[in-house]
């Protein structure tokens, strides 16, 4: 990328490492022509992949409504102290992200993703894995299939 003071594209990356989160790196670059120096993150683009509805129409994957549906199951109606759970929610995301990716496929399905959701979440904890099956019908037929 092009320096953000002088817009040059001649820079040099004078220090690199992992996000807090893991999920992206994080360097640190000097421009050789005004000498700023600034930061960047590097994180994986979701800009590729698609959700394949249960009607079979296929939309762009959106990052926040992942999130937020595992955010909810994590906070469960708590209202205090959402900064940890937040980082904990964004964790478990980039976790089904993970899953998501090793499938190789520019398309999943949303009930593959409830699927995936749902591993990850009971790894963590039972009941943000229940919270999250529960909340809506159709990943409790997912999860626990068309049993009554
Ligand atoms: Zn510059």
């Amino acid at each position: 990328m092009n320096c953000p003071f002088c817009n040059s594209s001649k820079t040099d990356v004078i220090n690199s490492r992992k996000t807090s989160d893991g999920d992206g790196v994080w360097r640190r670059r000097k421009c050789l022509k005004c000498c700023e120096v600034y930061t960047t993150t590097e994180y994986f683009s979701h800009d590729s992949l698609f959700v394949v509805k249960r009607n079979l129409v296929r939309k762009k994957f959106v990052y926040e409504k992942l999130f937020a549906s595992i955010f909810n199951a994590v906070i469960g109606g708590k209202i205090r102290d959402q900064g940890d759970d937040a980082a904990r929610a964004k964790r478990l995301t980039g976790e089904i992200i993970g899953e998501i990716i090793k499938l190789r496929s520019k398309y999943v399905a949303t009930k593959e993703i409830v699927a995936f959701a749902y591993k990850v979440l009971e790894k963590e904890n039972h009941f943000f894995a229940t919270r999250y099956a529960m909340y809506s019908e159709f990943r409790a037929k997912v999860v626990f299939g068309n049993k009554k």
